[in-house]
Order: structure tokens, then C-alpha cells, then sequence
């Protein structure tokens, strides 16, 4: 026993207990599962094989240089030419933050599409760095029309307009082109979230006009979560430049991550925190690896395996809950049917077959099962093994 003689805290009413037994708990053994659900989707193995290999520190040219790799391969996967286009430090949530941390000012009108929980994840986050947020819904599982952005836009005369591209708690997929412009005739900036479509859904940001984008490396990139991509337009790096306030957010103050991660020309890196370094080399194998099959073969993959399980959810009287025009093919939302326990059926999945299947997630929890096809998972061979456990879980 330690002796809380002196204090005066809250720890005066603690007795202080040394741990004197090591816990021996063995060496780490993970289930082996194939992860169909939401994310994160299994990495690919050469994505495992990278993050082996030994570190180097992150104020390194062997870093820097690798880091500019991780640059130009990100803006060609979004197609995009944007300067600042970087991975964060953080999962998705970080760099989804750092688009709200640093682009909204104290009082900023914020226009969010509310259609599934991540809409409500990102009005929570404008609303903590003083946004005036708006928001216009659809039911959970559709998508926003082009005329009703317009008319809400004109409405309320936002400063960012905020919305998801791949709402991953409804499947649905909302179309983005024409929107930037819209909202650069408005003087506002577009935000989407593109953290269940990167790679696995055609993403042109430059050509819809987006001025900041986000993502997670753990859904069609098949790379563990760690860091996330993130890109500022010239117009979006503007208004942050332009600030006269500080970021209200250390960590995610882009100005000062620009110093280390961009630089400028000639200019030398200077630290602001220490780079996830293996994670660095996952998302640089991973989007390797999507440059090597290319952009239009991959999207098309995801379709045509999203298309074969659709019809194979038909033919076992299954029905997705999303139109089939505004339907992700990197993540299907299923429908349970009337007097079926949709938990007892992820937990077949998970107990006799070592499959991870995701259950709904707010308004739609208890209703939908979420399958998601992504990246390296993303084959016929996963289509045929989900559709027989269909089969077995609800016989
Ligand atoms: N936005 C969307 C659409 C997501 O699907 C997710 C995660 O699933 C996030 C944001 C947050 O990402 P993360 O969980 O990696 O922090």
C-alpha cells in the first residue's frame, strides 16, 4: 500500500495499491475474420507486408520524398490537383474535423445534408467551432436532388455546404456534380465526406468542384484506420490562410501541419508531431496498389461484384434498402425481413463462419443489416460465401 498522507485532491481518498503482478497475458492471436461490414474492410496483404518494414524518422528525406509519393498518388485517386492533399494523422473522424476545425469560422452560416448518422456527426462538429449550422433532411436512405441544394442554398445563403458523398449508414449515394458550382456562385465552399466511396466510387473532386474532401483508409482502400486523406481546394486553403483567429484545434491546425507535411518551395519541414510512420507506408502500399489496377477498373470491379450481389440478395428474397440508382456499391444496406432478430443473424455470421456483417446504425438500427464489399474484399469469391451464409443464417 502507498501512503495518500499530504494530499489534499481527490486522490486523498484513494489508498495507493502497487501493481506488483505483471499481467501474462501471451503473445496477440486475433481471430482470423473476413470483414464484410462497414469498415474497416480487411487490409491488403502487401499493405500488411509494408507495415513491417522498418521505420525511419519522419523528418527523413527518405520520409519526405515518400511522403510527396503518398501526395501525388492521393490527388490522381481523387482526381484532383489540389497542393494541400495529405494524409492526417487520425482516423476518419480527424480529418472530418479538421475540415470543420479549420474551414469554419465563429458564425459561418454551415448548410449540412442530413441524410444518415454521418450528417449528424458533422453538424455536431461545425456546431463546436462556432458554425451557424442549417440543416435540410431526406428520410435515411435518399439522396439530395440538385433542386433541393439550389433552393436551400438560396435559402440560407451558407458559407460551407457540408454533405456525404457515401453516407455509410444507409448505403445511399449522393451525386455530387454541378454542386460545387452551385455553391461557388453562392460564395460558399463544398465539404463532402468521402469516406466509404474513396477509390471504390468514382470520386472526380476538381471536376464537381469540391473544395475539401475527407476519407478513411480502412473502407475501399484496404489499409488499417491510422491516417486519413484530406484535401483543401486553393479557394478553401484561402479562407483558412485569411484567418485571423487561431484553429481552435491544436492537433488538426492545418496551417501548422501545412509547415510539416507541405512545405513550401525550398522550404524545410518543420515539426509539428511525429507522423505515424508505418501507418505512412500502409496508405502508400495501398494507394500503390490502386494506381496499379487503376481508377476506372477498380470502380468498375466494385460495381459489377456490388450488381452480382444484388441480384443473388433477389434470388434468396432479400431486398437492399437503397434505389438502385443512388445505391453504393462499396457498402449495401439489406433489409430485415418481418420476425427475423437481426442480431442473432450477425452473430451466425461471426460464430460459425468468422464473417463480420455490420447491424444498422441509428434511425436504422434493428432494420438493416450493413455489407460491405471494399477494396480487397471486393471479389466474387466474398459474393457467393455471403449469399450461402444468407442462406443458412435465416433457413
Ligand atoms: N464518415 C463516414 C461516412 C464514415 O463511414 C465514417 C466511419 O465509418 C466516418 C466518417 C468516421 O471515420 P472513423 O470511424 O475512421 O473515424
Amino acid at each position: 500500500m502507498g501512503s495518500t498522507e499530504g494530499l489534499t485532491g481527490p486522490l486523498a481518498d484513494y489508498e495507493c495499491t502497487a501493481i506488483t503482478t505483471a499481467p501474462q497475458i501471451g503473445q496477440l492471436n486475433p481471430p482470423h475474420r473476413l470483414l464484410c461490414g462497414p469498415g474497416p474492410g480487411n487490409a491488403h496483404p502487401r499493405v500488411h507486408a509494408a507495415m513491417s518494414l522498418p521505420e525511419i524518422g519522419h523528418l527523413d528525406p527518405a520520409f519526405i520524398s515518400m511522403m510527396e509519393d503518398i501526395k501525388r498518388l492521393l490527388r490522381y485517386t481523387w482526381q484532383t490537383n489540389n497542393e494541400f492533399t495529405i494524409p492526417v494523422s487520425g482516423t476518419g473522424s480527424a480529418a472530418m474535423e479538421a475540415c470543420m476545425a479549420n474551414l469554419v469560422e465563429p458564425g459561418d452560416k454551415v448548410l449540412i445534408g442530413v441524410n444518415g448518422y454521418f450528417g449528424l456527426r458533422l453538424s455536431d462538429m461545425a456546431s463546436r467551432y462556432g458554425g451557424v449550422v442549417v440543416q435540410i433532411k431526406v428520410p435515411w436512405g435518399q439522396v439530395f436532388s440538385f433542386e433541393q441544394i439550389k433552393a436551400a442554398i438560396e435559402e440560407h445563403k451558407p458559407t460551407i455546404v457540408g454533405l456525404i458523398h457515401a453516407e455509410t449508414s444507409t448505403g445511399a449515394a449522393q451525386p455530387l456534380e454541378g454542386v460545387g458550382q452551385l455553391c461557388h456562385d453562392h460564395g460558399a465552399l463544398l465539404v463532402a465526406d468521402c469516406v466509404t466511396s474513396i477509390s471504390g466510387v468514382p470520386c472526380h473532386l476538381d471536376k464537381w468542384g469540391v473544395d475539401a474532401a475527407y476519407a478513411g483508409t480502412q473502407k475501399c482502400l484496404s489499409c488499417p484506420p491510422g491516417v486519413s486523406p484530406l484535401t483543401f481546394s486553393k479557394r478553401a486553403m484561402d479562407k483558412l490562410m485569411a484567418r485571423e483567429d487561431k484553429v481552435k484545434n491544436w492537433y488538426l491546425d492545418m496551417k501548422m501541419v501545412a509547415s510539416y507535411l507541405v512545405g513550401g518551395k525550398g522550404a524545410t519541414r518543420s515539426y509539428h508531431h511525429t507522423a505515424p510512420i508505418s501507418m505512412c507506408y500502409a496508405i502508400r502500399e495501398a494507394l500503390t496498389i490502386v494506381a496499379e489496377e487503376g481508377l476506372e477498373t477498380r470502380w468498375a470491379r466494385h460495381r459489377e461484384v456490388a450488381e452480382a450481389f444484388w441480384a443473388g440478395l433477389a434470388e434468396i428474397g432479400l431486398e437492399p434498402l437503397v434505389a438502385k440508382e443512388h445505391r453504393l456499391p462499396s457498402l449495401t444496406t439489406v433489409k430485415v425481413p418481418e420476425g427475423i432478430d437481426p442480431k442473432v443473424v450477425t452473430k451466425v455470421f461471426l460464430d460459425k463462419y468468422q464473417i463480420e456483417i455490420g447491424n444498422g446504425l441509428g434511425e436504422l438500427a434493428g432494420k438493416v443489416w450493413r455489407i460491405g464489399l471494399m477494396g480487397f474484399n471486393s471479389r466474387m469469391d466474398n459474393v457467393a460465401v455471403l449469399l450461402a451464409c444468407f442462406k443458412d443464417a435465416l433457413a
